[in-house]
């Protein structure tokens, strides 16, 4: 079928002449799958991708299959451009999309690897529009934010719908209701609900409850006048959760039932918990996921015997948070600002890693400007163990260097990644092998010895995103190893983003001075994890092992580490 017909295919109601311009693509059956829309209202930062993974776990928990698509409403094609640290850490998955950290919050909750199908922004929708437009799709008509725009939004959709085969499509739109780049997504949904028909769609509204300290009391206006807005764009919600620092009180959830005409039981308190992880049970309690099934239609697909089992499971899981009986400080190299999101995957699992242990990780974080061999010793005193993250560009390396060499030469539990693996090799050249000022070619490119040069695929490259070595690649282990010990497993899969590498020249001298490389690319020389043997726990991997840590199945260089240090 050409791309036109494919554009109009399945529903009579499409032509040019009538406004009915709604793509719906081939094989897609309407009615088998349903969708949860999640928006937020009153401020951004919410945790619709928290509550939105962890209302989805309970639906798989269910025997569903669920399929999360974060909307974002930015024009940047993915967040392999954006600054983490005013964004928040960029997520890469399997297939090399570069991805919010929300992405991230639904593979940890769902266990499960997500594409790039599970992620658009408005720089891919308009991208997909206009192509359209230069391709001759729009058949003459005058292409428009409705309905071709929308369009594009509702095919995204669908084409998730049918490629998961999903009883349940999450659709989480970024920013807050009322932003101007995220008002043709609301439309689009509002346009999916009326297509699809009654109980196809369970409109979610996220808000926030306010408890100014000088009046003591929970106030919901703010709230209200949020909601107000969603429905002025034509949607009614169907359950409300605030969000809230503690238990939003009957008063307040009276307040917004009325306003909204979302019944009491409809409007839950969300309040601030200690762990994400103990959100589904939340959610449990307060009925929300069996009110959602209600609404959807969809109670007679479940399986109750599957749900158990997975609850038990999760159960055993959570039971373990809070009750750790020892506690060790990681301490990681990151510059101070907005720490927590800039660093969510390395965050989360430690937080596996601890739970896992029965051990409470804390986190030390410090700047490495002003680190030297000097001061390296004070200032990691406190520590059990510690993070060199990754990163780009020169600042702070130096620093980075010096703590390297600290952990090195006083058994001090050490985990490289990505640019901390990159650091690890030079402080080796320098200080083992004696290439006074080794260095990267990515922080001075006249060093005598460039033990880490950009990879030979990436000397072509000139423009900015996506084309850094990307996703996920398999790692090939040495035996007789600690790698190999710790994996169990001749290759593993990590994910990657980034332009250098160590330079084939150096690997046989830094491996005669003692350093092993005990895990490669299968088919190129590309070192892929470090460690040195005969101290405590020494090792560093070019990869992110971050991103594929999972809460019941922690990743093993994580573990590791956290082992080390609780012996420290
Ligand atoms: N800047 C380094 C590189 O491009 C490390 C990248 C990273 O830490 N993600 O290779």
């Amino acid at each position: 079928m050409t791309d036109k017909n494919e554009l109009l295919a399945g529903a009579s109601e499409v032509s040019v002449d009538s406004e009915y311009f709604s793509p719906i693509p081939v094989g897609y059956k309407k009615g088998k799958t349903k969708y949860v829309i999640v928006t937020g209202t009153v401020m951004s930062g919410l945790g619709k991708g928290i509550f939105s993974s962890c209302l989805a776990k309970l639906m798989q928990d269910k025997g569903l299959k669920v399929s999360p698509i974060k909307l974002e409403g930015y024009l940047n094609i993915d967040s392999g451009t954006l600054n983490p640290f005013r964004h928040g850490e960029v997520f890469v998955l399997d297939d090399g999309m570069e991805c919010d950290m929300d992405l991230g919050t639904y593979e940890r909750m769902l266990d499960q690897n997500l594409s790039k199908d599970n992620f658009a922004t408005s720089g891919q929708i308009y991208r997909d529009v206009l192509e359209k437009e230069r391709h001759g799709d729009y058949l003459g008509r005058d292409v428009q934010m409705i309905p071709h725009v929308t369009g594009e939004v509702k095919l995204r959709l669908r084409n998730l719908a049918i490629k998961t085969n999903a009883d349940i499509v999450f659709v989480e739109i970024g920013g807050t209701v009322g932003d101007l780049e995220n008002a043709f997504y609301i439309e689009a949904m509002r346009e999916l609900a009326y297509e699809e028909g009654p109980n196809s769609c369970c409109f979610v509204a996220l808000t926030y409850i306010l408890e100014p300290k000088t009046l003591g009391e929970q106030k919901s206006k703010a709230a209200q006048l949020g909601i107000k807005q969603l429905m002025q764009c034509g949607v009614q919600p169907d359950i409300i959760a605030c969000r809230a620092a503690n238990p939003v009180g009957e008063k307040s959830r009276q307040k917004i039932s009325v306003y909204s005409n979302v019944p009491l039981n409809r409007v839950i308190s969300l309040h601030d918990s200690t762990s994400v992880y103990q959100i589904p049970a939340m959610l449990r309690e307060c009925g929300m996921d069996f009110e959602v099934l209600r609404h959807l239609h969809i109670e007679d697909r479940i399986n109750l015997r599957s749900e158990r089992g997975e609850w038990a499971k999760w159960c055993d899981f959570t039971d373990k948070i809070g009750k750790e009986k020892q506690t060790v400080t990681i301490g990681i190299t990151g510059k101070y600002t907005s720490l927590r999101d800039s660093y969510a995957s390395i965050i989360n699992a430690l937080e596996h890693s601890g739970i896992a242990l029965g051990c409470d990780v804390k986190i030390n974080w410090f700047d490495t400007t002003d680190v030297t061999d000097k001061n390296a010793g004070d200032i990691l005193k406190d520590v059990d163990g510690i993070i060199v993250p990754g990163g780009f560009g020169v600042r702070g390396t130096e620093g980075k260097i010096a703590c390297v060499k600290y952990a090195r030469t006083n058994n001090m539990p050490f985990l490289g990644i990505c640019l901390g693996f990159q650091m690890a090799v030079i402080e080796f050249a320098r200080n083992v092998c004696g290439l006074k000022d080794a260095n990267s070619t990515e922080i001075n490119d006249k060093t005598p010895y460039p033990v880490i040069d950009i990879l030979p695929e990436q000397k072509k490259v000139n423009a900015m995103g996506g084309n850094m070595r990307l996703g996920g690649q398999d790692v090939e282990i040495k035996p007789d190893t600690i790698a190999y010990k710790m994996f169990k497993s001749k290759s593993v899969r990590m994910r990657f983003r980034h332009r250098y590498e160590v330079c084939p020249d150096y690997i046989e001298q830094i491996e005669k001075a003692g350093l092993i490389f005990s895990g490669k690319a299968p088919s190129q020389p590309i070192m892929q994890i470090l460690e040195l043997q005969g101290h405590p726990y020494f090792i560093a991997t070019q990869a992110h092992p971050c991103l594929t840590s999972r809460p019941m199945r922690p990743q093993q260089m994580f573990l590791g580490l956290v082992e080390a240090a609780m012996k420290k």
